[in-house]
């Protein structure tokens, strides 16, 4: 029975790894060079460990509450990945305890608490600093024209690794619009990888839109519903 909830997970993986591959090389460049996370929150953990068994060790999460349960009882190997907007109450439970990367710093009041808890616990944290291009108030990130006040305002806090930025474009089938969202977000990651030599990545890309992301120049997709279909909350 529990075999019906997993049908097709490893179909999907395999059909997001070959798009992910076809529009790599449309875009000049490898596979290898593009990370998937596999957006796995509201997924049960014995699906998540179903996907861990198809080659998956990337996994993204959006409650604090949800990756602790996971991590507790997943592969110790996985990489974790928060990408969803952080209450700053919630940042002591996520340092040193096993978060590879944030996808979501987007204001300077977390920062400041990232900072303060990781030098409580001799910590770091690799981040990505969330943009919001297109100015949607339904969501959160920076607008373009605020990153640089926002990066002289971190500079010294030593213990936030900057390791990018991250993006969410807006749900629609524009294309063309899209991929105009996505170059704008890679024109400021080329601009700020030359100040920032710890700048490795470009989050960019969901189900919706992950193949105009990465021709558009982003090296790490988060793809939820395309692997692990639509999400039911609970
Ligand atoms: C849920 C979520 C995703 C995955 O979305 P899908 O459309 O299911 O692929 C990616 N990024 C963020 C920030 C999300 O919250």
């Amino acid at each position: 029975m529990l075999r019906c909830k997993w049908m097709g997970l490893a179909e999907n993986i395999a059909k997001v790894r070959e798009n992910i591959a076809s529009a790599a090389q449309r875009a000049g460049r490898k596979q290898e060079e593009i990370s998937l996370v596999a957006v796995s929150k509201t997924v049960d953990a014995d699906m998540v460990e179903a996907a861990y068994r198809e080659g998956l060790r990337c996994f993204g999460e959006n409650r604090v509450q949800e990756f602790l349960k996971k991590s507790e009882v997943l592969p110790k190997d996985i990489e974790w990945n928060l990408i969803g907007q952080l209450q700053t109450n919630k940042v002591k439970y996520i340092i040193n305890n096993g978060v590879a990367l944030l996808h979501s710093l987007d204001r300077l009041s977390l920062a400041q608490e990232l900072q303060k808890e990781c030098l409580k616990k001799n910590a770091y944290l690799d981040v990505l600093i969330e943009l919001n291009i297109a100015k949607e108030e339904s969501k959160s990130g920076l607008y373009l024209e605020q990153v640089d006040v926002f990066l002289d305002q971190i500079a010294d806090f030593d213990r936030i690794r900057l390791k990018g930025f991250m993006t969410v474009a807006p749900y629609t089938d524009d294309r063309m619009y899209l991929r105009k969202i996505f170059a704008q977000a890679k024109a400021l990651y080329d601009a700020k990888k030359k100040e920032f030599p710890g700048f490795q990545y470009l989050s960019m890309g969901m189900s919706n839109d992950y193949e105009d992301a990465i021709l558009e120049g982003s090296n790490m997709v988060r793809v939820g519903t395309a692997i692990f279909g639509s999400r039911i909350y609970k």
